[in-house]
């Protein structure tokens, strides 16, 4: 009878951790233009299944240990840009297809006064440099790579409040811009960034707008991006853990003072990084 009493306390235990690890493990579901649609793939394999929104491989989480354990043994973290319509979509499991809703979501618009007139409207020299980085940016984001695994929460890169959300429609100087791709955290000049999960750096740079810039792979298409550094602390291929030092805050490229923008992307898309964050440090 103690016996038996002694195995339900460890049972319940088991459970109740396996829930912590669920809200742990996965980042939120919001199926919203820059959001995140969780798509149960009812597959029965041993290896994960090969997934794509578009054209763009997507990340496959196993469902053990999650809330969707009973009802599915893989699930598809689906990245939805910005400029996706809102409605039925479909991802693609091999001559499979599923189906996803998303729904509206209204950003907010943000006007901005740049002092820096180059920096808004760049000169024709300025703007070889800038489509040169952007195409190395663009290629660096759009790659794949499978480590043993990947980590799909994150730990805060910096302390600090969000000065700026993901996906304000921005303007500067009253001209038009592409909406906000990534998250601003306020922090002192100097203030050391770590790294929010383990990861590979797979790009280093000074880019015209980024300013001081570091690419990290997670693996699996899930990158992040550090812009605005001050000093950069690691080199391209360096492997590093969750609280690595990255480098530190500061204010290079197009900026209106010290602070981290933050970018994270999945299956190439832009998505809101808070998405991914663990709740208490939102
Ligand atoms: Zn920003």
């Amino acid at each position: 009878m103690r016996f038996s009493h002694r195995l339900i306390i460890l049972f319940f235990m088991a459970t109740s951790f396996n829930a912590v690890a669920a809200v742990t493990e996965l980042p939120d579901a919001l199926p919203v233009p820059g959001g995140i649609a969780h798509v149960l793939l009812t597959i029965d394999s041993s290896e994960p299944p090969v997934a794509y929104f578009g054209e763009h491989r997507l990340l496959i989480k196993s469902t053990v240990g999650t809330q969707y354990q009973q009802q599915a043994p893989w699930l598809a973290l689906v990245g939805i840009s910005l400029s996706t319509p809102t409605g039925n979509q479909q991802i693609s499991v091999d001559n499979r297809t599923y189906e996803f809703k998303v729904t509206p979501k209204k950003y907010r618009e943000q006007r901005l006064v740049i002092k820096d007139k180059r920096k808004v409207n760049p000169n024709k020299l300025d703007m070889t440099r800038i489509n040169t980085e952007k195409s190395r940016m663009l290629g660096a984001l759009a790659s794949w790579s499978e480590p043993e695994s990947t980590t799909t929460r994150f730990q805060r890169p910096v302390p600090g409040p969000f000065s700026s959300p993901f996906g304000l429609r921005r303007y500067f100087n009253d001209q038009p811009r592409k909406p906000h791709s990534g998250l601003d955290i306020a922090a002192a000049k100097g203030t050391a960034i770590q790294a929010p999960a383990p990861g590979v750096v797979m790009d280093t740079g000074d880019y015209f707008f980024n300013g001081r810039n570091i690419i990290l792979d997670h693996g699996r298409g899930l990158i992040t991006m550090y812009s605005h550094m001050e000093q950069i602390d690691v080199a391209i291929g360096d492997h590093v853990s969750t609280g690595t030092v990255l480098g530190t805050v500061g204010n290079s490229g197009r900026v209106t003072g010290p602070h981290l923008h933050w970018t994270v992307s999945l299956n190439n898309v832009r998505v809101d990084p808070l998405l991914f964050l663990v709740p208490d440090q939102h």
